[in-house]
């Protein structure tokens, strides 16, 4: 912790961030120091003038971010709790959850531990699901509600959510929830578009805020099933969201300071362009899948199937993701390992967020060092 940032020149008020552009963790993300420093901020009420212009300045601009003129609500909680509030808002009767990887694996885990009946339709993980599997299980009218990983985040792998989508609703009455935690600002999510009923995503990946909002959209057949059902609760009750919303206010008290963050970080958001942001992620991560395979290295994710965010890069026999990854902090960069069992099998590396093409060849050229490529 070495540089002192502190933007406003305010007396006795900085904040302690390294240089920007060595921290490539597919979430959380690095955050502009400009970002960090505007929760230096003074509290405000959570009710009243203040707050709601605050909530007003942001409202707009999380719809640009979601393409949807639907209300996008922001939460005080991980992305965890709104995958958990989806399922608990949207299913009637029984869910089919779609997994390919570790998060995908939580969806089903959340629906099991609110007492919602759940079922897996699991392919390898690396792997995306084709809209031909998903029409077949959803033959027979056994389930109400599909939840989807966009882009996979321990494996890289993104999943066509559209086609997926499409399919689920030409099987009949079925909602589709869609987590775009690590897509969201990285690439095309389009939830009016393409019909995306229950879309959620959090504030530490491509977003590149600090951990600690979730944000989320839904549709009336979402709402209709809401208000027939107890099981929404009280904290993820789309209802209350809905209500206080319409007061450019939050059901509970938000985390005021990681608001404070957003309103800015909206700022940069807007002013580079949402479609010119997803193009700049695109650069970034096809540079990384050429910088691997140029180098003998395979991708996990198949090609047409990659996240715009985080790439897999599996390490040659002989190595350990951790090994890497500690040999990388040695020299100053931060990249993650694999996920959970295939920890040391990869490495991840998260180009999401305020990173540019520049940073993401010198974190390459650093590993290419490590792994002797
Ligand atoms: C990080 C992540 C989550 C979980 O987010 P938390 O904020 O830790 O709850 C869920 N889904 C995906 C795809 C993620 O990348």
């Amino acid at each position: 912790m070495s540089t002192v940032v502190n933007p406003t020149g305010t007396a006795g008020v900085s904040v302690k961030a390294p240089p920007f552009g060595k921290f490539f963790l597919p979430g959380p993300t690095e955050v502009r120091h400009d970002v960090l420093y505007a929760m230096t901020q003074q509290m405000i009420g959570h009710r009243g003038r203040d707050v709601e212009d605050l909530m007003a300045r942001v409202a707009p601009r999380l719809q640009q971010v979601f393409r949807t003129t639907r209300p996008v609500y922001t939460a005080t909680s991980s992305a965890t709790g709104l995958m958990e509030g989806g399922v608990r808002n949207a299913v009637r009767n029984r869910v089919l959850c779609l997994v390919n990887g570790s998060f995908s694996e939580r969806f089903h885990k959340a629906s099991v531990n609110s007492g919602i009946p759940a079922d897996t339709l699991e392919v390898p993980f690396g792997q995306a699901h084709t809209p031909e599997l998903l029409a077949d299980a959803l033959k027979g009218g056994k389930y109400d509600t599909v939840t989807i990983v966009h882009s996979e985040t321990s494996t890289g792998v993104l999943n066509p959510i559209g086609d997926l989508a499409r399919v689920a609703h030409e099987s009949g009455d079925v909602v589709v929830i869609i987590d775009t935690v690590s897509s969201l600002a990285a690439g095309a999510v389009e939830s009016d578009a393409w019909e995306l009923d229950y879309v959620l995503s959090g504030s530490q990946k491509a977003i590149a805020l600090p951990p600690g909002l979730a944000f989320c959209t839904a549709n009336e057949r979402v709402f209709e099933r809401a208000r027939a059902t107890a099981r929404r609760g009280l904290y993820f009750d789309l209802l209350e969201f809905d209500e206080y919303h319409r007061k450019n206010q939050t059901p509970n008290t938000p985390a005021v300071s990681l608001l404070y963050a957003l309103d800015l970080q909206l700022d940069h958001i807007m002013a580079e362009g949402i479609e010119a942001r997803w193009a700049r992620h695109a650069r970034m991560a096809e540079y990384t899948w050429q910088w691997a395979e140029s180098r003998g290295l395979k991708v996990l994710a198949p090609a047409g199937y990659r996240s715009p965010g985080v790439t897999c890069i599996l390490i040659p026999a002989g190595k350990a993701g951790s090994a890497v990854a500690a040999a990388m902090k040695a020299k100053g960069f931060v990249i993650a390992t694999g996920y959970g069992a295939l920890k040391d099998d990869m490495v991840r590396i998260g180009h999401m967020g305020e990173h540019t093409l520049g940073e993401v060849e010198e974190v390459l050229e650093a590993l290419g060092d490590v792994m002797g490529r």
